[in-house]
């Protein structure tokens, strides 16, 4: 047995010549991992060292014992033995030949149905080449948790084997086995009452004397359920019931809505009865009832969703036209919905759906996080409640692997999810959402560093399925290709739009009356529209100049007083990243920037210096300002963490929360916050990056942004993007209730062009302006970036490899002549210390800097990141 290439002579099918002889071996290249072992994998160990571990070629090539050739097939989930262990492994290919002589048999097929599909274990070649990461961590990623969790470890004593001396314990747990026969581990250690148990077992197996095999356990939990109804198919109008008024308005009310299975209780809120009344319905035959998963729900009871498709207005049409032609006659080309929240994405998303499972094929919808979704996720799930399954991170092992074989078994056909559900199971793939399609947590931040965008533009082209990605501010790189015909644009109007129902429940809820809302479009009733949110831009040099030395301006000041007395809810955003220290002029604004990069020095008060943490260009702190020759130029950037508690000593009778999800403290905590939050227990919250999120709470009229600058001057070539991106959703959260809502902007540089495309909600301004920076400083989308980071105890010795590299890479740069490729760094990374350890970066900067790195092996200690979404 030895490591195995995956080579191109691998084929898909076992039997690859049919002119070969029938005795000739056949082998399977099987991709094993450790981890598929018994051990649990924890998803959040990220450390370098638990990367190093898994950065080994895992590929090997086992017999196919000829009795097992009939049913053998790629992507199916085997056993085999792998040195003195017993792992689980994935069929990735079959070959004619084995590289090395010695080779072990598969010893046996552990599902038949394959693990993954063909058109899987493709996507996963591609990711493991784009991304450079090793196939059996991409393989691994694609799996659900439950499988590497559900494995027992059985213990069985050797028979005919007379140890001549065993220790006590051995031998009593010898006379156990013997006695019991076979058993698992936890069995061993409940009947033997031995803490040292598994200690014990291992002496056993070393000496030869006992024998460990795992075996897959069933899973554990089933998901939550909750009753469904529809009515009973081909129902007769003599079939309803004559002498019951309420049951004929139920049922009638169900037979409008065709075969769509509905949950019991909305259901009968709908149709106007008790849930008895359906009930009774269902005894007699006239409805059918089911049972289906459900999810957690923050909003649950504060959000009316409608079930009914309302009519499109025209631009939605137009949009949909275009969908709807793909959905028949997939072209291969990704669709770019942009257009600002509340323009009515989602409600094309829930089209698209709707047609591909008519058609009898399945669906994806990623969002961003699950818990930040919950009104997108709830929509889906009223519109499809019994073809959906939502993956989220509080499901527990067993319900995840019973939502997996579900899709498998194409029993639930529409997933909604984050990042990893865009490899769910399913068969027929007709269309791929991804909605909020700019956010950088599609980006895994482990190995493999797949981006979930790029995965589905690849999954969408190679199952011949439509492909949509959705957002108010799409990145800057879907907006390029889009611009340059990749991705067919398609633009929504700029107004938010509501839906009349919806405003109504809401109105009533607050005990106020709609009236921002107008109806506009002829002929659609359900359709309101409003303006997007003013948003004020405060200078914050003024507000010095004016003696105002408070983090608030007095503008923000006067608005929170407002909102505080008129009962209403106000959101105070911060950066996390507020330790960042780059030097500012308080006076005009003007940022200390490194000249090669044009990106922002930070500050490193251990040496007194700036430094580029891209070039590692270093130069000392002016004592003036060199643009106005001040004197009050400043590390800024500290102190925001503050911004709590100055808060409470300004308004000490407002009840104050901090959201922050990024901080300690457990995901629960900061749910417990949130719905403390939305239930109006709290009248500030102070959050980050996160609440700008999916999230619409109908009682925050006030959004202050406390220093944008913060956002703006990390150095990073995207922190521009970053910021109008922020600040454009952050405005959104403002503008969605019936009360209406008003932004404020602090900076100290609120002429920044970031600034002021977003406070217009101006994207062609801001994408102007951007790509051009981009444009000439090569940055990307111009070109494309791999990041290496080399992480030591050391910080010498990371500088010494870091270095050492550089020089690697440039040699091999000259002996390629490729003249494009070029190398930024080595520089200390901005997290310059993580977990106590020193990182330096290195940058490779061309149109496939990959390439460079594709047949070289790395020095354990360095990650490899392509396409990084972030620098720091
Ligand atoms: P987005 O996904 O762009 O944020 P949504 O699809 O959520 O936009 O639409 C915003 C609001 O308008 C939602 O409450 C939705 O139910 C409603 N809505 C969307 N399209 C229509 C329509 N054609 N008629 C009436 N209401 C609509
Ligand atoms: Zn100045
Ligand atoms: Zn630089």
């Amino acid at each position: 047995m030895g490591p195995s290439s995956l080579s191109s002579a691998m084929t898909e099918q076992p039997v690859a010549d049919q002119g070969a002889p029938a005795e000739a071996p056949l082998y399977a290249v099987v991709v094993v991992h450790s981890h598929l072992e018994h051990k649990v994998s924890s998803p959040e160990d990220t450390s370098p060292e638990a990367e190093e571990e898994d950065h080994l070629t895992r590929a090997f090539h086992y017999l196919v014992p000829e009795a097992m050739r009939a049913e053998i097939r790629i992507g199916q989930l085997v056993w085999v033995p792998f040195g003195s262990r017993y792992l689980q492994g994935v069929v990735a290919g079959f070959d004619e030949r084995s590289p090395v002589e010695e080779t072990r048999e598969i010893d046996k097929i552990a599902d038949p149905e394959p693990i993954l599909s063909p058109i899987h274990l493709q996507l996963a070649r591609w990711i493991s080449e784009h991304y450079l990461a090793p196939l059996h961590l991409v393989i691994l990623s694609m799996l659900p948790p439950g499988i590497t969790q559900s494995v027992d470890i059985i213990v069985s004593a050797v028979p005919e084997v007379e140890p001549a001396t065993v220790t006590k314990a051995q031998g009593e747990l010898l006379a156990l086995l013997r006695q019991k026969g076979p058993l698992t581990m936890r069995q061993i250690i409940r009947l033997s009452k031995r803490k040292d148990a598994r200690a014990v077992v291992n002496q056993l197996v070393g000496h030869g004397w006992a024998s460990k095999r795992a075996e897959v356990r069933p899973p554990r939990a089933r998901p939550k359920l909750v009753p469904v109804v529809r009515a009973r198919a081909g129902l007769r109008p003599d079939d309803l019931p004559s002498r019951s008024p309420r049951q004929r308005q139920a049922l009638e009310y169900l037979r409008q809505r065709g075969d769509e299975w509905l949950p019991l209780t909305s259901a009968a809120s709908e149709a106007g009865v008790p849930p008895a009344v359906l009930r009774a319905l269902a005894d007699k035959g006239l409805l059918e009832l089911a049972q289906r998963q459900v999810w957690r729900d923050p909003l649950e009871g504060h959000a009316f969703v409608p079930v009914v498709p309302p009519r499109l207005t025209p631009e939605q049409d137009a949009a949909w036209q275009a969908i709807a032609e793909d959905l028949a006659r997939p072209a291969g080309r990704p669709f770019l919905l942009h257009g600002v929240t509340g323009s009515g994405k989602t409600e094309i998303y829930l089209r698209a759906v709707q047609q591909v499972l008519a058609q009898g094929r399945s669906a994806i919808v990623l969002v961003p996080e699950i818990a930040l979704t919950p009104q997108t996720v709830r929509r889906f799930g009223a519109r499809f409640p019994t073809t959906i399954a939502v993956m989220h991170s509080h499901l527990s092992p067993g319900e995840r692997y019973d939502q997996w074989h579900r899709l498998r078994a194409g029993e639930l056909r529409l997933v909604v999810g984050s990042r990893s559900a865009i490899f769910a199971p399913l068969r027929d793939l007709g269309l791929i959402v991804l909605d909020e399609e700019h956010e950088w947590s599609y980006k895994q931040e482990k190995t493999p560093h797949y981006h979930a965008r790029e995965v589905a533009v690849r999954l969408a082209s190679l199952a011949g399925a439509t492909c949509i990605l959705g957002s108010a501010t799409p990145d800057l790189e879907s907006a390029y290709r889009a611009e340059r015909g990749e991705y067919v644009h398609l633009h929504m109007p700029q107004r938010i739009m509501g839906h009349r129902h919806i405003l109504e429940e809401q109105a009533a809820q607050l005990g106020r009356a709609q009236e921002r809302y107008q109806s506009a479009e002829p002929g659609l009733e359900e359709t309101m529209y409003t303006e997007l949110p003013p948003v004020e831009v405060v200078d914050m040099r003024a507000e010095l100049r004016a003696g105002n030395r408070s983090i608030f301006s007095r503008s923000l000041a006067k608005g929170i007083e407002v909102a505080l007395a008129a009962g209403e809810q106000i959101i105070l955003f911060i950066n996390r990243r507020g330790e960042a220290t780059f030097v500012m002029c308080r006076d005009c604004g003007h940022v200390l920037k490194c000249p090669r990069c044009d990106l922002p020095l930070t500050y490193h008060s251990a040496v007194d210096d700036l430094i580029c943490h891209h070039c590692n260009y270093k130069t000392f702190v002016p004592p003036q300002c060199p643009s106005c020759w001040s004197g009050r130029i400043r590390y800024f950037g500290t102190g925001t963490q503050r911004v709590e508690e100055l808060v409470r000593q300004a308004y000490p009778r407002a009840r104050v929360v901090r959201w922050d999800l990024d901080t300690t403290g457990g995901k629960l905590d900061h749910e417990r916050l949130l719905d403390q939050f939305i239930k109006g227990e709290a009248d500030i919250m102070v959050g980050t990056q996160m609440i700008a999120k999916g999230l619409d709470l109908p009682m925050v009229t006030l959004v202050g942004v406390i220093a944008a600058d913060t956002t703006i001057n990390l150095p990073d070539f995207r922190s521009g993007e970053r910021t109008f991106q922020l600040l454009t959703q952050v405005a959104g959260r403002a503008g969605r209730s019936i009360l209406g809502g008003k932004v404020i902007i602090q900076s100290y540089t609120p002429q920044h062009p970031a600034i002021q495309a977003a406070s217009k909600h101006d994207y062609a301004a801001f994408y102007a302006r951007e790509i051009a920076f981009r444009r000439e400083h090569w940055y990307p989308p111009l070109s494309r970036l791999v990041q290496l980071v080399y992480t030591n105890a050391n910080a010498a010795a990371a500088q010494r490899e870091a270095e050492k590299l550089h020089r690697i890479l440039t040699l091999k740069i000259a002996r390629l002549g490729l003249a494009e490729v070029g190398l930024i760094g080595p520089a200390p990374a901005f997290f310059s210390r993580l977990r106590g350890k020193y990182r330096w970066q290195l940058l490779i900067r061309g149109t496939d800097p990959a390439a460079l790195l594709r047949d070289m092996h790395l020095p354990l200690g360095w990650r490899v990141d392509v396409e990084p979404v972030s620098l720091l």
